[in-house]
């Protein structure tokens, strides 16, 4: 019989309501003691629906008031001090603070600003190749760990009481070192030895509470990681082999290249392997293991929205079956928290579409359904399979799914699609003939504030309670209004606002043919903060312009240039749930034609400069840094195919908020752009260094306002940084600008920011 578990479930619930429940415990709203409580909803609820599936094990301990990795830095005792609240016994508090910066808004005796309540957060980062974002673990030569199981035995006797044969789910020691970081310059490795006691005494806990198997993930064995962190997994594995519990060692998000035979022979009891990413690895896995132990195989995607193709899983799983027996487990091949929870939330959503997709519960059923063919045989779940046979068929062959022009569109890219015309010091003096711009021209990100009204506004128009022309009449409005403050303000190239945006992405998902959007796709991106991707279900064409009429608009009302504005074709697909019967590259080349003609009607319409956002550049940056070259190239070609069509006179723009260039600056040189802006307010220039050291040769505009903050920087400020900027970069090369879009900003803090900023370019073109 082989045995069917998951590895997590999404905990933010069906509604987000753990969302809503931790914003109102943080502004005060309500109790510990009820957010707790809806906590324990939320994993009742989980279980007790997981009951339908069959699971031989039921997983605890994949539930989070925040952040898996915050949590097992309070599990091992591993707390900043500076969030330690002295005296008092305020373990959520200390917990928030940490998560946070502050525990609620109105808490008030902080470790470290007793005015305000604030402590500085932990540190956030990418988990893996995903969109969830942890906490960062901070190691200093002075850690000490100290076990703190009650939050997890709670959570296991809740679950004892639904259910038996549970398993808890923990991050495992070596990829726990591994997430953190040092403060100082002490080698968290030397931490091992301590931290394999805390997890022993932990172990023994379980085993009191009869607890048999132990789910431990140790995900960096998809990483290329070397012989010192090898030695560490050994290190670990043979002291946590002392206790009384079975291991399952999990892998998830990819192949285990180098590691394979090391993670089969560490001592474990059985280990799991995504036999989505990494189907080939299962082969020589089975060879490697020894055969007192579990292979568990992730066989359904735990990180895309589609149905699985059971009759080809099966095909592929029987024989494997057939010969591991009981010793087969099978599972979604990562945490499921990288998907929406529920398909059946889903009441606008086209059906035909949805027929073709699976959320959380979904992919638990697909689960059982195999579970039930591999173990009482497929004769006992024909009509299911058939009708997922079908489903996929007709995914294949829906007429909503592939558009012939545009695939011969895509067949037909060639280099030069994607080359402008001269260099880039041939164009930059062009377009300055015609664009006449000061040294040290200033701009801004695209985005200004998004006021209730203009929120309002695009409600109303959702819910159908204002017409089309009523709708674009307030729009404009707010261009006009938006073009007026930047003429005040002085600055030299101006945007139209971006008013009509909900979000970068989604904009234009929502006018573009090839995208579906979900009521309730939200996906847990860090603490409360949820994203609702779209899916990027079909080829993607553009059947009409997009923004043109808006930036047409805002250039009407002006005699300076404005800047067209529009989302990048790496960054749509990079913030979407996308097709998984194309490579990437097809779908990403799909889209940089789509937002290409879109350039050349905005250049046809007069718009002289034009930027296309990439901020998401680098999500999708493979694993393996192997694979980075491969990814780097189309996605660069997108872009260059986006932005490239245009004439030398027109300016291209391209910006990029998540900072680190460092180990792609080529990737970014060339892209060609004619100027990027970035993000560097925080990081005092230094970013810079890299494009100091590559010899960037096109122009720059380095943040000077941090936009993510409320205060209002200074001319001397700003001032200061930018003579930094200089120090590295020549003056000509050199544009001034916040860090990225201020959306989320106030105009009272927007005006005298930047203010403030068209100052300080003005004291620089004197000489400072
Ligand atoms: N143009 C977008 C804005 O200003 C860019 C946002 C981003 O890079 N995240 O809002
Ligand atoms: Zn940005």
């Amino acid at each position: 019989m082989a045995q069917l578990h998951h590895l997590g479930f999404p905990r933010i619930g069906n509604k987000r309501q753990l969302k809503f429940a931790q914003e109102k415990f943080w502004a005060g709203e309500i109790t510990e003691d009820q957010l707790q409580a809806t906590a324990a909803e939320l994993r009742q609820s989980n279980w007790i629906e997981q009951q339908d599936f069959s699971l031989n094990l039921h997983t605890v301990g994949d539930f989070s008031l925040y952040d898996q990795v915050l949590d097992t830095s309070f599990l091992v005792g591993n707390i900043p001090t500076r969030a330690k609240q002295s005296g008092e016994d305020n373990r959520l508090g200390n917990y928030f603070r940490v998560a946070r910066g502050r525990s609620q808004k109105s808490s008030c005796c902080s470790a470290v600003n007793h005015e305000t309540g604030e402590t500085q957060a932990g540190e956030m980062t990418k988990w893996f190749n995903t969109n969830y974002h942890y906490i960062v673990p901070e190691f200093t030569q002075q850690t000490t760990f100290s076990l703190n199981a009650n939050d997890l035995l709670k959570q296991i006797e809740e679950l004892q009481k639904i259910n038996e044969n549970i398993k808890p789910v923990i991050i495992g020691p070596v990829t726990y070192l591994w997430l953190g970081k040092e403060k100082d310059n002490s080698n968290k490795l030397e931490l091992l030895p301590d931290l394999l006691e805390i997890y022993v005494e932990l172990f023994a806990l379980l085993a009191e509470k009869g607890i048999e198997w132990l789910q431990i993930d140790e995900p960096i064995l998809v990483l290329e990681i070397n012989n010192q962190w090898q030695n560490a997994l050994q290190i670990a594995y043979q002291r946590l082999q002392q206790s009384n519990l079975k291991l399952l060692l999990t892998t998830y998000f990819g192949e285990l290249k180098d590691n394979l035979q090391l993670a089969c022979e560490l001592p474990v009891a059985g280990l799991h392997l995504d036999a989505i990413n990494a189907r080939h690895e299962v082969e020589p896995a089975i060879t490697y293991l020894s055969e007192d132990k579990v292979l568990s195989l992730g066989v359904i995607n735990g990180c895309n929205i589609w149905k699985s193709d059971l009759n080809g899983i099966l095909e592929w799983l029987t024989p494997i079956h057939h010969k591991l027996q009981q010793r087969l487990w099978i599972a979604p091949s990562s945490s499921l928290l990288h998907v929406p929870v529920d398909l059946q939330s889903e009441h606008k959503l086209d059906p035909e579409i949805k027929s073709w997709l699976a959320f959380a519960t979904q992919k638990l059923q697909e689960l059982s359904l195999l579970g039930t063919a591999l173990n009482n045989g497929i004769t006992s779940v024909i009509a299911p399979l058939e009708e997922n046979r079908l489903a996929l068929q007709n995914r294949r062959n829906s007429t909503r799914v592939s558009n012939p022009k545009v695939q011969s569109r895509v067949a037909a890219i060639n280099a030069s699609l994607g080359k402008r015309k001269q260099v880039f010091k041939q164009r930059a003096a062009l377009q300055q003939s015609y664009l006449n711009l000061p040294n040290y021209p200033t701009t801004t990100i695209g985005s200004f504030p998004q006021t209730n009204d203009i929120r309002a506004t695009r409600r109303a128009k959702r819910l159908g309670e204002i017409n089309e022309v009523q709708y674009k009449n307030s729009m404009k409005e707010s261009i006009k209004c938006c073009i007026d403050e930047q003429h005040q303000i002085g600055l030299d190239v101006l945007v139209h606002g971006e008013a009509e945006r909900n979000d970068m992405v989604e904009y234009f998902g929502e006018l573009l043919d090839g995208f579906a959007f979900t009521q309730f796709g939200w996906v847990q991106s860090y603490g409360s903060r949820c994203v609702k991707p779209p899916l990027l279900f079909g080829d993607v064409c553009r059947p009409r312009a997009m923004t043109v009429e808006w930036a047409s608009y805002a250039q009407s009302l002006t005699e300076k240039q404005v800047k067209g504005m529009l989302t990048g074709p790496v960054t749509i697909l990079n913030w979407s749930f996308v097709r998984d019967d194309q490579t990437l590259q097809t779908t990403c080349n799909q889209i940089a034609l789509a937002i290409r003609d879109e350039v050349l009607d905005l250049e046809k319409a007069g718009i002289n400069i034009i930027q296309i956002d990439e901020a998401a550049l680098r999500e999708k940056l493979p694993l393996h840094r192997s694979k980075w070259p491969e990814y780097l190239a189309w996605a660069i070609q997108a872009f260059r195919i986006t932005a490239n069509g245009v004439e030398d006179k027109t300016q291209i723009h391209t910006h990029m908020c998540y900072s680190e260039f460092n180990d792609i600056i080529e990737a970014i040189a060339a892209m060609d752009a004619d100027v990027i802006t970035i993000e560097t307010s925080r990081s005092d220039m230094q970013l810079l260094d890299v494009f100091e050291a590559f010899n960037y040769p096109n122009a720059i505009g380095p943040g000077v306002y941090d936009i993510h903050s409320p205060n209002i920087p200074n001319i001397e400020q700003m001032l200061q940084l930018m003579k930094k900027a200089a120090q590295r970069i020549p003056a000509e090369q050199l544009w001034v600008n916040p860090d990225c879009g201020l959306k989320t900003r106030h105009w009272q803090e927007v005006i005298p920011a930047l203010k403030n900023m068209v100052e300080a370019a003005k004291l620089l073109r004197i000489g400072g």
